[in-house]
C-alpha cells in the first residue's frame, strides 16, 4: 500500500477475492450495443491501469477531476488513474442515448474500439464496478464454476 501525504486516492478492497482466474474468457454479451448506447461510461470517464511508481506521481497531481484508485485484490495492489471528464466526441441524442462522432472514422482510437475486451480477466473484479458488460461476463464465469 502506498503512503502519501496528499490524498488524491480512493481505496477499494475485495475481501472475498481468492486466487484470480486468468483463463481466456471473452466479453461477448447479447445486445451489448444497446447497453453501450445507454451507458457510455467509458467515454465519460477515462481510466488507465498504471504501476505503483506512476500512481505515486499521479496522486500528487493538483487537479480536481483526476485521482488514483488503489484496489486491494487478494494480496496485491492494483492502481488505476482516473480522469473524470467526458470525451469531446461523445454526443447525446434527444432520446437520451449516446453516440461517438468518430465511430465510423479512422480517428477513433484503438483503445475505444477494444474496450472492454482489452481488459485482462484477472482485472474484471475491478472493472465490473464501471462496465456493465464486464459485470455480466463475470457473472457468467461464476455461474459455470
Ligand atoms: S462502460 Fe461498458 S457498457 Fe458502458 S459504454 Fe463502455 S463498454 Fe459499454
Ligand atoms: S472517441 Fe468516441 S469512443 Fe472514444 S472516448 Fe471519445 S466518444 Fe468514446
Amino acid at each position: 500500500m502506498l503512503n502519501m501525504r496528499k490524498v488524491h486516492v480512493k481505496r477499494f478492497t475485495y475481501p472475498n477475492v481468492k486466487e484470480q482466474d486468468t483463463g481466456n474468457y471473452s466479453i461477448i454479451t447479447k445486445g451489448r450495443e444497446q447497453v453501450c448506447k445507454k451507458c457510455a461510461r467509458c467515454c465519460k470517464q477515462f481510466r488507465w491501469y498504471i504501476d505503483e511508481s506512476m500512481a505515486l506521481r499521479a496522486m500528487y497531481l493538483d487537479a480536481e477531476n483526476v485521482w488514483v484508485e488503489e484496489h486491494q485484490l487478494g494480496n496485491r495492489y492494483v492502481y488505476v488513474l482516473v480522469i473524470d471528464a467526458p470525451c469531446q466526441f461523445l454526443k447525446q441524442k434527444e432520446d437520451g442515448t449516446y453516440y461517438c462522432e468518430l465511430y465510423k472514422t479512422t480517428l477513433r482510437p484503438w483503445d475505444c474500439k477494444m474496450y472492454p475486451d482489452n481488459i485482462p480477466v484477472h482485472l474484471w473484479e475491478i472493472e465490473q464496478n464501471y462496465c456493465p458488460l464486464v459485470r455480466e461476463a463475470l457473472k457468467k464465469i461464476r455461474s459455470k464454476r
